[in-house]
């Protein structure tokens, strides 16, 4: 009896743990300190009421013989993929709705999507990332490329020097907040096109663009013979603990004579047996004109925090990157100080924990993130005491 020896090469996960401890002794240290808790990627907004309400009647449906459903491909029903392709269509992007497939969460598929690509393809991450790109590809034992991006071109990955099969994309990014224009992403699409290699874009973020930019990969054109696409309700519409997803795999997307399609619907119709229907339900209803219209306030509701955090910062010298078109301000360490060490400084002296940027990569070094998901009131309170410490 053997382990798959691959997770022998998995660093220790100590980000949040390592902040989690810091906090849990600075605030045992320091009874009563009010610590402003900026680090979260986690949502704080209920959910849109539209969704509330959509819910319920699905559980008084589940109560009744009559309307229960059970397993989903047994009742058959597509209304969820119907309103994503909908969604789709008001960006110019036509889908099938078998091209639509519903999960239980994008951290989920970004992981499992490598089940039905061989271990010897190389693989290529931005750095710095979300760090389920890189640990998933390490249990599966691909090699890895790494795409630094930097400053120079607003952490934008510049196309590879060497060949990559599968590179992961994200945009807007999470961690650091900026998004890819129509020309950026046209040469990623060209390029993977060229070399018969597969773009998995996340697109978790995409609500919360405001400038002109692409909100899926497929407004590209080329796109679909290259490119998997995967979103959320989590950030959206404040899923994170109600759990809705979507994963798009046009049916042009081959690999040799396979269809990527085909092998994604096989291992999801083995491993996955659906999202609740009450679930689907409530996802439903954020993408009616109701729905959209509440899902659109809390939007603008972080994005406001977003932009008190980047304005805030700007004010006091530091160079801030995201917040316009993400959730996500991402900012430098002034003074040469580290991730780490600014993280010291900010609990220590302002009480305002964030997340080290060298948590997501080695070239998040020196970097600093910062969400938009806390309440108005303790943003703009977090803000006025690193102003206060910084600005002099
Ligand atoms: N993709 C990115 C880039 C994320 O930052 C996150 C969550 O933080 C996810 C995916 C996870 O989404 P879900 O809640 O749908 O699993």
């Amino acid at each position: 009896m053997t382990i798959n020896q691959n997770f022998n090469n998995l660093q220790k996960s100590y980000l949040f743990a390592n902040i989690g401890k810091k906090v849990c002794e600075y605030s045992a240290a320091n009874p009563g300190a009010d610590i402003i808790r900026l680090g979260i990627g986690d949502v704080t907004r209920p959910l849109p009421p539209a969704a509330v309400a959509a819910m319920h009647k699905a559980v008084d449906e589940m109560a009744n013989a009559e309307t229960f459903v059970g397993y989903p491909t047994d009742y058959g029903l597509h209304f969820l993929e119907d309103a994503i392709a909908a969604d789709y269509a008001r960006f110019g992007v036509s889908l099938e709705l078998d091209e639509i497939f519903i999960s239980d969460g994008a951290k989920c598929d970004t992981g499992n999507i490598g089940d039905i690509f061989g271990v010897d393809n190389i693989v290529a991450v931005c750095d710095p990332i979300y760090p389920v790109y890189v640990d998933t590809n390490i249990m599966a034992g691909r090699r890895m490329i790494s795409l630094p991006c930097t400053a120079e071109s607003d952490f934008a990955p510049a196309l590879p020097s060497e060949h990559a099969d599968m590179i992961y994309l994200c945009s807007p990014n999470n961690p650091t907040g900026t998004a890819m224009n129509k020309v950026q992403l046209q040469a990623w699409v060209d390029w993977a096109n060229e070399h018969g290699s597969v773009l998995l874009f996340d697109g978790a973020y995409e609500a919360f663009i405001t400038e002109d930019l692409p909100r899926s990969i497929y407004e590209i054109p080329g796109a679909k013979t290259c490119a998997i696409e995967f979103r959320s309700f989590s950030k959206t519409a404040g899923f994170t603990g109600v759990r809705a997803a979507y994963t798009i795999i046009p049916k042009d997307l081959k690999i040799g004579n396979s269809s990527v399609n085909a092998l994604w619907n096989r291992r999801q119709a083995t491993k996955f047996n659906g999202v609740s229907y009450i679930t689907q339900r409530g996802a439903e209803a954020t993408l009616t004109d109701e729905g959209r219209a509440q899902v659109n306030e809390t939007i603008a509701y972080y994005l406001n925090n977003a932009k008190v955090i980047r304005e805030g910062l700007q004010a006091v010298g530091f160079q801030v990157w995201g917040g316009v078109n993400s959730p996500y301000i991402w900012f430098q360490a002034k003074d040469g100080l580290g991730s780490w060490e600014l993280f010291d400084l900010l609990l220590n002296e302002v009480q305002v924990v964030g997340t080290p940027g060298s948590g997501f990569g080695q070239a998040g070094e020196g970097y600093f993130r910062l969400t938009g998901f806390g309440t108005a009131e303790k943003t703009h309170e977090a803000v006025a005491r690193i102003q206060k410490r910084f600005g002099g």
